[in-house]
């Protein structure tokens, strides 16, 4: 039986010395030193031994097992460094090529102007608010002075949303919708705070609307100011000195009569052309004059709804889409070009 384990360790020797890749090392581990390996088989028959000759075989044996371990640790060694080093020497490896790029991600440019719309708001002594874009048809409408027979809804395509698929039971006409703008955080806002009240509201829209300058979804900013005797006058200054904090001293604003539902008076805002500066061009179509925010005064009926006495209270609003401020603001003059998400667009921001 010594014999045995004596050739038997000659051979492994031999062996391992001669394997070369990690997989036969492994392979003769497992041959020579595994549970049903070589081994075991030898010594599987040493209980029947004298206790003597057991001792003094075990000992060889332990020995054996000892030195092959060893001998299969530096041919895993051998075999790895060897691996390594083919793989430099090879064909598809250069190590002196420069290493790969990181590409650095940038700000999308409707966040961007998002941002800088409401770091300017936030100078003029603006917090920042925020609701829900699954919205009730009560705060997108009703509560804005916009009843259900109220034809100016016609103004907003909506998105309704099934409310199966929120998992209430379907009533018989639709009040869960996405929001159409983002007033209806005005009186979420205005329901849980007293006055005064500055707050600058970000966020998306949804309409049914997709052509050149209308997309499914797109982003509005607004305002909302409210206190005891705030007047037109108050709301065209703020707006003013918004306007050219963001676009520039040299910018000037001029108001036209409007109609929104939910102030009164309305008006729009417009500013001499970014692109111009008022001398007239293709995209001020001559007038020299872009139309940029819409605002007025807070309506009545809105203040009702939100529980403030409108005898007491008076605030003005006003809001922007985004994507058109961001288009004057970066020359772009596809609205699509923001939501394509190319690379080559989206890495000049
Ligand atoms: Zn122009």
């Amino acid at each position: 039986m010594r014999d045995r384990l004596l050739a038997l360790a000659e051979s492994a020797r031999r062996e391992i010395g001669g394997a070369s890749e990690l997989s036969a090392v492994e392979a003769l581990r497992v041959r020579y030193l595994g549970k049903k390996g070589e081994l075991s088989g030898v010594l599987g028959g040493m209980g029947k031994l004298p206790p003597d000759e057991r001792r003094s075989l075990g000992e060889v044996a332990n020995s054996v097992k000892a030195e092959l371990e060893k001998l299969l640790a530096e041919a895993v060694e051998r075999a790895e460094a060897a691996a390594l080093e083919a793989q430099l020497q090879g064909p598809g490896l250069d190590v002196t090529l420069p290493g790969r790029g990181v590409a650095l991600g940038s700000r999308h440019p409707v966040s961007r102007t998002m941002e800088e719309i409401v770091r300017t708001l936030s100078r003029l002594g603006f917090d920042v608010a925020s609701g829900p874009e699954i919205e009730l048809d009560y705060f997108n409408f009703e509560a804005l002075n916009l009843p259900k027979d109220h034809p100016a809804r016609d103004m907003q395509a909506t998105f309704y949303v099934d409310e199966a698929t929120l998992g209430h039971a379907k009533k018989a006409d639709s009040s869960v919708l996405l929001r159409t703008h983002t007033s209806p955080v005005q009186v979420r806002y205005m329901l849980n705070r007293k006055p005064p009240i500055r707050a600058v509201m970000p966020g998306r829209v949804y309409r049914r609307d997709s052509d050149i300058t209308h997309t499914p979804m797109f982003h509005q900013v607004e305002g909302l100011l409210v206190d005891k005797g705030v007047t037109f006058a108050e709301l065209k200054g703020s707006l003013a000195a918004f306007v050219t904090a963001f676009f520039g001293s040299d910018t000037r604003t001029r108001f036209r009569p409007s109609f929104f539902p939910f102030t009164e008076p309305s008006a729009e805002v417009d500013i001499t052309c970014t692109n111009c500066a008022g001398k007239g061009c293709r995209i001020c179509k001559q007038t020299g004059w872009l139309e940029v925010l819409g605002s007025g005064m807070v309506h009545p009926n809105v203040f009702t709804s939100a529980g403030y006495d409108p005898n007491e209270v008076t605030g003005y609003a006003f809001g922007m889409g985004v994507e058109r401020i961001a288009m004057l603001r970066y020359r772009i003059d596809d609205l699509r070009m923001m939501f394509e998400n190319d690379a080559r667009f989206l890495e000049q921001f």
